[in-house]
């Protein structure tokens, strides 16, 4: 090397170096205007018609020189988009980051407000969706941008993809996807909502970091009960009702103390104190059952002087990973031991077990969640509800789920809920942190 090449080249190396760092002011404004906007297209499942959002997202990766591939995978406007940013070493599998746009429904009147608002207040962004999990989205997608135009080339290909149909399973979003296009999305390790972190919702009075490595299983029920139809002013045992009060009771009666969870297990020894009490922490340590639905009675409204012949109940189970699923079912069918009772199977998700934390991207995340939260304790941890990528964990992919945002019991609990929202300073942060997972070697 010459003198002239070896000045350019120390030049070039300076370039970059100070390229590495974006402006943060700029990427943090943009980014809370960009979930304002997001918040508010609302795009509930269903229909899952998350064109709109597609849009939103499309139009902020094209202005910032990236290329995304949108996806309409059904009749009702249901959209999936994927972008990719090339990484030095085409020889590994890429990381995704796998974000869905769709929301669970609102129950308008609870809220106090308007849930496609997006109002910033009290430190708060408040709305449908910002915990589960546009919030999250917007932090794939800024960290993203980021990375792209500070000139960082990461260390393999990083693909984002945000789908339309996670909150009814899938089959619109992720499924579809997997089926059509699986080479594009195709990974090595797979970045997804679960774990978090908090001060008092996993261990009192201690900041703990969980980075999930895998989901509770959902095994979606519906009791039918038939009884016999009659006039309300005359009561009898045959009513359907009643058969059905009677197998919920008897279905919802968990026998205690099952097999634990390793995973939980491990996350106990790393806290080194018992786990705070709450219904996050009591549903990650045993199997559960939520009676979600009911449904009954005869006309429209539902007359109360007619005793229906048939009455329904949805049942809402999740087991742990490593639970046979047909067993659950079967004991479940012996509890209620009634044959006017039906049990009906909704749906069942695949079981991918968990993932190892011995990979290079665990210790990744590991070290940006410490660098910001010097004094956390990190640890893995399992997550009670179902996620997107457990689909693409079964078929091979490491999975994590990462909420880079300290939460308190209570802001957590506002998932699928009504005043659902974030801290402002905690959905910020987490940008940094899913920048340094991305910068880094993994
Ligand atoms: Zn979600």
């Amino acid at each position: 090397m010459n003198m002239r090449a070896l000045v350019i080249g120390v030049i070039l190396g300076a370039a970059a170096a100070n390229a590495a760092e974006p402006d943060w002011k700029v990427v943090e404004k943009r980014a809370l205007e960009f979930l304002q906007e997001y918040v508010r297209i609302a795009s509930i499942n269903p229909p899952a018609d998350t064109a709109a959002a597609a849009a939103l997202f499309q139009r902020e990766l094209e202005k910032n020189g990236l290329a995304p591939k949108v996806y309409h995978s059904g009749p009702g406007g249901q959209t999936n988009l994927v972008v990719r940013l090339k990484g030095r070493d085409s020889s590994k599998k890429p990381l995704l980051l796998l974000n869905h746009f769709d929301v669970v429904p609102v129950d308008a009147k609870a809220w106090g407000m308007d849930p496609f608002g997006a109002m910033v207040r009290d430190g708060f962004i408040w709305g449908r969706g910002t915990l589960d999990m546009k919030g999250i989205g917007v932090e794939h997608l800024m960290s993203l941008i980021a990375l792209h135009n500070a000139g960082v080339t990461p260390d393999r290909d990083i693909v984002m993809i945000c789908t339309a149909d996670e909150e009814s399973g899938g089959a619109r979003g992720i499924q579809w996807m997997i089926e059509n296009h699986f080479s594009e999305i195709d990974a090595e390790y797979v970045l997804d909502e679960g774990g978090m972190g908090s001060r008092d919702a996993l261990a009192p009075d201690k900041l703990v970091f969980g980075i999930s490595v895998g989901d509770k299983v959902p095994v979606w029920l519906r009791l039918h009960a038939k009884g016999t139809a009659g006039h309300g002013s005359q009561p009898i045992p045959d009513n359907a009702n009643l058969i059905l009060l009677d197998a919920i009771r008897k279905a919802m009666a968990l026998p205690d103390g099952g097999k634990a969870s390793p995973v939980v297990e491990e996350m106990k020894r790393a806290i080194g104190t018992p786990l705070a009490q709450n219904k996050f922490t009591s549903a990650i340590q045993r199997n559960t059952i939520s009676l979600t639905t009911l449904s009954a009675g005869v006309g429209s409204p539902p007359r109360v002087n007619v005793i229906p012949s048939t009455s329904e109940a949805g049942l809402d189970c999740r087991v742990l990973p490593g639970t046979n699923t047909e067993e659950f079912i079967s004991d479940l069918k012996a509890r209620i031991n009634d044959p006017r009772v039906t049990v009906e199977i909704i749906n069942v998700a695949p079981d991918p077990g968990v993932s190892s934390t011995d990979t290079s991207l665990y210790k990744a995340m590991r070290a940006a969640i410490l660098k910001r939260h010097p004094d956390a304790v990190v640890t893995p941890m399992i997550v009670p509800f179902g996620t997107d990528s457990a689909f693409l964990h079964r078929r091979g992919a490491i999975k994590y789920g990462l909420t880079p945002m300290i939460l308190d019991t209570a802001t957590a609990a506002t998932m699928h809920s009504d005043q659902e929202r974030i801290p402002v300073g905690e959905f910020l942060q987490g940008i940094h942190i899913f920048y340094d997972v991305l910068a880094s070697e993994f």
